[in-house]
């Protein structure tokens, strides 16, 4: 029989009171091997009353006894990151060793909330005027959803969830419902390592159940990731219902390499860069610009590396795995049709792709694209799959002109043994995060991960002190104890004395 996956809602498992469900499927088989339940509005209520109603107990619990939970959530999940990785890539189809690496990074985020207590701490200013002291404390804002995409089934939820939920929230995460195992697995975790009933739930389902948060009262606040076009619509929606929005779009992103270059390096990088994941990463790069006369020996050399690759079942050691879905790869194809039939050089062609793997997946091998132009909808378009496209322009100046004129900001980087270079470079490029010889420059958890333009509607970024100032708000109290010094009426404005 089909495993059906519910919600979790108040430390327990809840069946919704809608039919409505979608299919998981394992994308190295093709096979159906899930069935999830999809939230109505009215599972979100009772999924939302749960938060709310944990919420001031678990806001009051001292800072001394949320970190001990924190640091033992930390512990279960180091000591089993195996299992959750299984799961990923069971689901989202990764290869085993890029889901493990996807668990780290969750887990960094999850080590930094445990340090709260320091990351909430005001401050206070002694006699700020005759006996008047002033200190400023950080609040938790109530329950808050983090709705995820399906291509980072742990690691962006753990984007949000930790501080949020050792700030003092609650939580209602709606994972991606093509990946919804992983929540469910975290929120077992949640319950052994004894956080108390209703601070973290989990809703299932489309653009219905997230609809039904954005609109939801007791929402305070909602951490979104996915493409750029639902990220407006959750900004637009949630902002306009009196929300706290973050809201984290697509990207395209762009990997320099200038002639003074370590060819092999970068050619590493950029088939490391363009093909982990199967190009299903928000960080991917997806566009190769190749600076001055470096473009034909940097083709060959990614060229040889990318025929090398083995496709396959994530299970099986390969290098890279399917698309998450049928659809998936059908549209990524199409982007190859396309860029063949608007002109561009096809170099690998991963259509005809031969993988390791029993059953029907959804496979495309890694491609390449040399003499793309911005023109091209394998340039203009997030593919979000193993394509990566090589445009040559003339001097570093036009690619930062390229890089600056595209719509996306998210990331990007240079490949250069030049100081000054790297230095122009990462003072002018308009994007959120910068790689110097690192193509995938994903911040580590105590900085801020966000893009720039159309990768993110909103202002705060993700985890680090960021994450910290949108998961809290402020209050600033100035006190003073009555002495009859003070006392008097006295209407004109206070000043200080
Ligand atoms: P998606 O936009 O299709 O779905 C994201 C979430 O929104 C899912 O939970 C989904 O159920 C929900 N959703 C889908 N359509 C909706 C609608 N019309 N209304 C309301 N909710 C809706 O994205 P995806 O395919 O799951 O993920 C891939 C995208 O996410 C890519 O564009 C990628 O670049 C982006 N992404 C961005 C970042 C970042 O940090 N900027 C990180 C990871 C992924």
């Amino acid at each position: 029989m089909t495993r059906r996956i519910d919600h979790w809602i108040n430390g327990k498992l809840y069946q919704g009171a809608d039919d409505q469900s979608g299919d998981v499927t394992d994308p190295a088989t093709g096979q159906c091997v899930a069935r999830v339940d999809f939230a109505s509005s009215t599972d979100v209520d009772i999924a939302v009353a749960a938060a709310t109603a944990a919420f001031p107990a678990w806001a009051a619990t001292s800072l001394a006894k949320r970190t001990t939970i924190m640091f033992r959530f930390r512990e279960l999940l180091n000591a089993r990151a195996g299992e959750l990785a299984a799961i990923i890539t069971a689901e989202h189809g990764k290869v085993l060793s890029d889901a493990a690496g996807e668990v780290a990074r969750g887990q960094e985020v999850v080590e930094f909330a445990c340090g709260i207590p320091h990351l909430v701490k005001g401050s206070f200013t002694s006699s700020a005027s005759t006996q008047v002291d002033v200190h400023s404390v950080r609040e938790p804002l109530g329950p808050v959803a983090v709705i995820g995409p399906f291509n980072f089934p742990a690691m962006v939820p753990m984007w949000f969830f930790p501080l949020a939920i050792a700030a003092g929230n609650t939580v209602v995460l709606k994972p991606s419902e093509k990946v919804p195992t992983a929540a469910m697995w975290l929120a077992e975790l949640w319950r052994e390592a004894g956080l108390p009933d209703g601070v973290f739930n989990v809703v299932h389902g489309g653009s219905t159940t997230v609809d039904a948060l954005l609109k939801h009262p007791d929402i305070q606040a909602v951490s979104f990731v996915g493409s750029t076009p639902v990220a407006k619509h959750v900004y637009t929606a949630g902002t306009a219902a009196g929300k706290r929005v973050q809201a984290f779009g697509g990207a395209k992103n762009h990997m320099v390499v200038l002639p003074d270059a370590d060819l092999d390096l970068a050619a590493d990088q950029a088939v490391n860069a363009g093909y982990g994941s199967a190009g299903e990463r928000c960080m991917a790069i997806s566009v190769c610009v190749a600076v001055g006369d470096c473009a034909d020996a940097l083709v060959d050399k990614i060229r040889e590396r990318t025929v090398t690759l083995r496709t396959g079942d994530g299970r099986r050691g390969c290098d890279m795995g399917p698309l998450v879905t049928a659809a998936s790869r059908d549209r990524v194809r199409s982007y190859i049709d396309a860029g063949a039939r608007e002109g561009a050089t096809l170099v690998v062609d991963g259509r005809g792709v031969e993988p390791d793997a029993d059953g029907d997946g959804f496979f495309v091998g890694p491609t390449l694209f040399d003499h793309v132009t911005p023109d091209m909808s394998i340039y203009t378009d997030e593919i979000f799959g193993p394509v990566l496209g090589v445009v040559r322009v003339a001097t570093h100046d036009e690619a930062l002109a390229l890089i600056n004129s595209n719509p996306y900001g998210n990331g990007t980087a240079i490949f250069t043994n030049n100081g000054r270079e790297a230095r122009r470079f990462q003072s002018q490029v308009q994007v959120g995060m910068i790689g110097v010889n690192v193509p995938v420059p994903v911040p580590m958890a105590y900085y801020s991960f966000g893009g720039w333009k159309n990768s993110l509607f909103g202002d705060t970024h993700a985890h680090g002190s960021e994450g910290v100032h949108f998961f809290t708000r402020a209050k600033v109290v100035t006190s003073r104890w009555p002495d009859q010094a003070n006392a008097g009426l006295n209407l004109t404005f206070p000043q200080n004395a």
